[in-house]
């Protein structure tokens, strides 16, 4: 090894093992320190108490976790934390931690910046700069679970791939951060409680399918008209309704779970008795969800709410068809920290 520090945590537990026999050390070592970084979170080499100041030592010489910094914290009068998050090339991402009375939820960047170009969203007015390594989110999540345990005495409950970027667009290391997340030998969350949402990516979508997740799914939808998706969401003409729905039956066919789909209804763009039409014969192509979610303003004369009635509408048609359908309020607002307001702003 050169004297260039290697980033520690792109090695497996065998890795480990591994060099430290190679380097005259007892393989155990190799699962100590393994256990310090993945299930303990260590920021340093010196947190790892119960290795010897030389091995410590050693480590340090050697390599470095490239570990985040919560670079700045803000609160937002519902108890919404939004975190400016500094990786160790210097770029930011932000994350959120969403609390209500029975639980806690981490919302989670897998980008820096985003490559899709939806028109309402603010992060997709910031270039893609690069994919975040399943440690850089895996961070994330360890630091939301101590501001939920500083703030509310009670471990983070949930975690939702909503923040910065397309998840499926950094299939390997979203997924990779997900075993780290959920294994024995990491965190030990369930997968149960955790959601990855892609803005409808068919190909990804149906090799995530044949990879069997635990986890649960969902789509964000906002039309199931192609001409009008197609005007909000840009790239849906490369990845057309048509894709999606085969890409969704694929995904119950291999594993058995419903999606939720992530639907914003904005005025004079789809809230009208044909859009609501449209939506429902979508939520007959496999068993689903929708969750009827706030537009978040982000300084856009196109973008609008559309108002309550419009609301009211799609929820009781959507019901009379008998969809599961959620309205939900969002959250942080006042901090720019709710869906689609994540843009670096501080
Ligand atoms: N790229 C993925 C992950 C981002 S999730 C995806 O699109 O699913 C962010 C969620 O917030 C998505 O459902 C997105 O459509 C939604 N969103 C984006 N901008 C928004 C806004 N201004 N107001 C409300 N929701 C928004």
């Amino acid at each position: 090894m050169n004297n260039e520090k290697v980033d520690i945590r792109k090695f497996s537990r065998d890795d480990l093992r591994t060099y430290f026999t190679n380097n005259g050390h007892q393989a155990f070592r190799g699962n100590q320190v393994y256990e310090w970084l993945w299930k303990k979170g260590a920021h340093s080499f010196d947190a790892m108490t119960n290795l010897s100041k030389d091995t410590r030592t050693f480590l340090d010489d050697h390599f470095v976790i490239n570990h985040i910094q919560v670079d700045h914290m803000q609160r937002s009068k519902d108890g919404t934390i939004k975190n400016a998050v500094k990786l160790h090339d210097g770029l930011t991402v932000e994350s959120v931690m969403i609390p209500t009375p029975t639980r806690t939820t981490a919302c989670v960047s897998s980008q820096v910046g985003c490559s899709l170009n939806c028109e309402f969203c603010a992060t997709a007015r910031l270039k893609r700069m690069r994919n975040l390594n399943p440690d850089e989110i895996y961070d994330q999540v360890v630091a939301i679970d101590a501001q939920s345990r500083a703030y509310h005495s009670r471990p983070l409950s949930n975690i939702v791939f909503m923040g910065m970027g397309e998840p499926l667009m950094n299939y390997k290391n979203v997924l990779a951060s997900i075993d780290k997340i959920t294994g024995d030998d990491g965190l030990g969350m369930s997968p149960k409680r955790i959601t990855l949402s892609t803005s409808g990516v068919p190909k990804m979508m149906k090799k995530l399918a044949d990879d069997r997740p635990k986890f649960n799914l969902a789509l964000s939808l906002h039309s199931a008209i192609d001409e009008k998706r197609v005007k909000i969401m840009p790239f849906n003409d490369q990845f057309p309704l048509d894709d999606i729905k085969e890409a969704l039956k694929y995904w119950y066919e291999k594993t058995g779970t419903r999606v939720t789909y992530e639907y914003v209804v904005w005025k004079g763009i789809n809230d009208t008795q044909e859009d609501v039409d449209a939506l429902i014969k979508f939520c007959k192509i496999i068993p689903c969800k929708v969750n009827i979610i706030e537009y978040n303003s982000i300084d856009d004369a196109r973008f609008e709410q559309a108002s309550p009635k419009a609301i009211d509408l799609y929820q009781s048609q959507l019901e009379k068809n008998r969809v599961v359908v959620n309205v939900r309020r969002s959250r942080g607002k006042d901090i720019d920290a709710a869906c689609g307001q994540l843009a670096n702003k501080s």
